[in-house]
């Protein structure tokens, strides 16, 4: 008999990833999702543990979900960063919890699921996997009805920067078997995909450790060449370790969408040498400038930390002025947030809250300006949009994005879902664009072709 499952799904896009694994392999054990928590025979909370707010929020969940167990007998799970690092004591803290699963124990999900519902027993499987069998590929069953979808390349990291929990609730760097990245990719591909964003937590670093494998550059070049797949995305790149090689892929490959995410966490190299970046500012300036070179219409977006242990006024210039100079896409912004285990919650200077806020506050506001003057540049021009669904705002639109990754919303029918359509752009805001679809005479017209490989 089919049952049904819930997944709430915290942090980025790795975790919404792997709930969309975990899924596929639910439903190979007669667990269909369903969207209302109320339905579900079981519920699982895919957690992150990055920052503290997303950490707190699992508990408040989970009490969310405790008459469901009382009243129903519903099965409740932990998976996730949370679940790896707290482990056993989740299970004691939380006496109506039945299940914590790691993140390297996806692919053990349903047989934990059956040993539950056979012996009521509460099971917690946390054991990292150095061989990535983990990482296997979970092709999907059925057709995915979806205009684009992530693919997974690597596992955990190995850079250890002094704030982050990442390594130690990841695990080690770990790529992917390219063979077996390229057969998700073309399996995407015949199911109607349109296109794929490339994920792990370094993404430049794929194939390091592993003898004899494609470099990311040439994994990208293979994904390039296969029919149906129309744009390539990537995340996260570590400045450290973009090569120049890489950097002209951008120019190489009609295919790879013109956006860049390179986090840059601070202006001061005081700071970068504390938060262990291996990177200074200037470093990070030249990388920009050559992908600038290499790819004039290249978007940046990037992440920063204010706020870490040590960072003074000077420090905080430091930070605003490379963002006046780089003028980012778009930007993350974040308070530190001290995460128990790593080497940087035993630094000392912590800096106070109040003055964590007022910096982010400042950081944020001119950060908001420069994506609407970057948006505004816009206007007026003709951009490439892949079509992936009704928008949000009117039933009469549709909404896609740009290949520098900027949503646009217009007038257009949803049975253009999945296709590339020329739209000019009319009206530009901080979070988004407006524009109008342009006749299928002007897809072939020479300034169309122009914008889609400038
Ligand atoms: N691997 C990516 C990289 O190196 O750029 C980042 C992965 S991390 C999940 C995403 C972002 O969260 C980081 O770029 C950083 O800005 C932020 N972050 C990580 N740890 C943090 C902490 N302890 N406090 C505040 N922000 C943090
Ligand atoms: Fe965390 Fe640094 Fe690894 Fe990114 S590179 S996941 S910030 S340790």
């Amino acid at each position: 008999m089919e049952k049904r499952v819930y997944i709430e799904t915290y942090g980025c896009q790795m975790n919404e990833h792997d709930t969309e694994r975990m899924l596929r392999l639910l439903e190979g054990a007669h667990y269909l999702e369903t969207k209302n928590a109320q339905e579900a025979d079981f519920i699982l909370v895919n957690t992150c543990s990055v920052r503290e707010k997303p950490e707190h929020k699992v508990y408040s969940a989970l009490g969310r979900y405790k008459w469901l167990k009382e009243k129903k007998g519903a099965i409740i799970g932990v998976a996730g960063c949370v679940a790896q690092q707290e482990g056993d004591r989740l299970l004691d803290r939380i006496p109506y919890l039945d299940m914590v699963i790691g993140t390297h124990a996806i692919p053990m999900l349903p047989q934990l699921l059956q040993k539950i519902e056979a012996s009521g027993e509460r099971f917690c499987e946390t054991t990292f996997d150095p061989e990535g069998i983990y990482l296997k590929t979970i092709l999907p069953q059925e057709p995915l009805h979806r205009v684009k979808s992530y693919v997974t390349i690597m596992q955990g990291c190995d850079h250890f920067c002094s704030f982050c929990i990442v390594p130690y609730v990841r695990g080690r760097e770990k790529s992917r078997p390219s063979g077996e990245i390229l057969e998700e990719v073309k399996c995407l591909a015949e199911m109607g995909v349109k296109e794929v964003c490339l994920l792990g937590q370094n993404v430049n670093g794929y194939g390091r450790g592993s003898e004899g494998e494609l470099s990311f550059a040439e994994l990208l070049e293979r994904i390039n060449e296969i029919g149906g797949i129309e744009r390539i995305r990537f995340t996260t790149s570590h400045p450290k370790d973009l090569s120049e090689k890489l950097i002209q892929t951008f120019s190489n490959l009609k295919k790879l969408c013109e956006h860049i995410h390179l986090p840059f966490q601070s202006g001061s190299d005081r700071i970068l040498k504390a938060m262990h970046r291996g990177y200074t500012k200037e470093a990070y300036l030249e990388k920009i400038d050559c992908l600038r070179n290499i790819c004039p219409s290249i978007a940046v977006t990037s992440d920063v930390i204010v706020g870490f242990p040590g960072e003074e006024e000077k420090d905080f210039g430091e930070t605003l002025e490379l963002l006046r100079k780089v003028r980012f896409d778009d930007l993350f912004s974040f308070k530190y947030s001290a995460r128990k285990g790593t080497r940087a919650a035993r630094f000392k200077d912590k800096v106070e809250e109040d003055m964590k806020q007022d910096r982010l506050s400042v950081l944020q506001e001119i950060q908001k300006e420069i994506t609407l003057h970057k948006n505004q540049e816009l206007e007026g021009r003709v951009e490439e949009v892949l079509i992936e669904g009704r928008s949000k705002q009117s039933d009469q639109e549709v909404t896609g994005r740009t290949r520098s990754n900027k949503i646009v919303n217009f007038e257009g029918d949803l049975s253009l879902a999945g296709k590339l359509v020329p739209v000019r752009i009319t009206k530009a805001s901080p979070h988004s664009l407006r524009g109008e679809m342009l006749g299928s005479e002007f897809a072939s017209s020479p300034q169309y072709l122009a914008c889609r490989s400038s």
